[in-house]
């Protein structure tokens, strides 16, 4: 099968082959998002009626997203982290990436991951998950 999709490996800038790295969040790196966030929403929630306020300002203090990171096994710089990991073989293809979404989209901790980003790189120009032949190296 032709590739449709490769993952760009953060660490060298190059593509992963098959089975050669993943695409992978760190889990610890997540719960501590979820944390900051339930943190965040309680301070500012009122404790009468349990309505939440905040300001223009606060958004600035919202928790980061957990970035999703792209890495050759070689190149993975925290290898054998609790991690949740799609091997680099099975994200190839555009119906393996909407069957990772929408399996992904199960999870409750994916809205605090930048899956998003993941997803609009694609066509515009991402750095870990492109259209195959923008990559500009064939396949080994
Ligand atoms: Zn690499």
């Amino acid at each position: 099968m032709t590739a449709e999709l490769d993952l760009i490996c953060d660490g060298c800038r190059r593509p992963i082959a098959d089975d050669d790295g993943y695409l992978w969040v760190d889990t610890a790196e997540v719960r501590r998002a979820e944390e900051a966030i339930r943190a965040w929403e309680e301070e500012r929630t009122d404790a009468v009626d349990g309505s939440l306020s905040f300001s223009g300002d606060d958004i600035f203090g919202y928790p980061a997203k957990v970035r999703w990171q792209a890495h050759h096994a070689l190149c993975d710089p925290a290898p054998g982290e609790g991690a949740y990991d799609i091997p680099a073989a099975k994200i190839r293809s555009w119906e393996q990436l909407l069957d990772w979404t929408a399996h992904l989209m199960e999870k409750s901790w994916l809205s605090h991951t930048d899956w998003d980003d993941i997803l609009r790189g694609v066509h515009s120009g991402g750095s870990r998950l492109v259209v195959a032949s923008q990559a500009g190296t064939p396949n080994s």
